[in-house]
């Protein structure tokens, strides 16, 4: 991926890397997803079909409009109003990573906000990430999963302009600039959550400042590049030793 405005190969492939990236760093599993808008300023957005991440090739993935639908007749995933609705209210919004991951859950059914304690995580808010509570929009008996533009649409509010919401009792969404990025604060969102449960096990743990935290996302943030270029080589070459 380069800086200059990509084309749909290589937003494919690097859509795909991200996959296979993020299956590696133990943030998506079997389920989850990420998307990537298909242009600046457009309407339309890159998801896969609805497949394991870890399956995921260029051709998987799909032409999305921003009601969620497209005219692929292959089967979607049934979540994917959740990244047409932040896509909807985030024209910065360039990639959205959807998971599970493990470390973060805690975060979303405790009353103990989830707060940066690493300097790679300056991205996430000083204070409190957010917590979306589906029982507020979906009832007390739902499935917990955003399945209609209504309950995206919630989300999307919950997310707010940050990078990173907690969904009680199933996973959390990361908005990035870019695919690159998203990435990037999928993976240290959940580094983050790891270790700050182990602070909490040691007692009272001292979090990053909001200038420190802001800070932090500046300098670190920018070496994102860094990251995403050994992760993507690491996929590859897993790629190619599998027989
Ligand atoms: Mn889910």
């Amino acid at each position: 991926m380069t800086d200059r405005h990509p084309t749909d190969a290589d937003l494919r492939g690097a859509l795909v890397a991200a996959n296979h990236i993020l299956v590696r760093e133990g943030v998506l599993d079997a389920f989850g997803h990420v998307s990537a808008r298909t242009a600046p300023d457009a309407d339309t957005f890159l998801l896969s079909r609805n497949l394991a991440p870890g399956s995921v090739t260029p051709s998987d993935l799909l032409v999305h409009r921003l009601d969620g639908e497209s005219d692929d007749p292959r089967r979607p995933y049934l979540e994917r109003f959740i990244h047409a609705e932040i896509y909807r209210r985030r024209p910065d919004v360039m990639a959205v990573v959807h998971s599970h991951s493990p470390s973060v859950i805690p975060f979303g059914v405790s009353d103990t906000p989830l707060r940066p304690v690493v300097h790679m995580a300056g991205f996430l808010a000083a204070e409190r990430t957010p917590v979306y509570e589906i029982s507020e929009h979906a009832g007390d008996a739902s499935d917990l999963l955003i399945t209609s533009p209504e309950l995206g649409a919630s989300l999307a509010t919950a997310l707010g302009s940050g990078a990173v919401a907690l969904m009680r009792g199933h996973g959390s969404v990361t908005a990035g600039a870019s695919i690159m990025e998203v990435v990037y604060r999928a993976v240290y969102t959940e580094v983050n959550a790891r270790i700050q449960l182990q602070a909490l096990t040691l007692g009272t743990p001292r979090y990053l400042s909001p200038g420190e935290a802001k800070a932090a996302d500046q300098s670190v943030g920018a070496q994102a590049r860094r990251a995403w270029d050994v992760w993507c080589r690491q996929v590859a070459q897993e790629r190619n030793d599998t027989p």
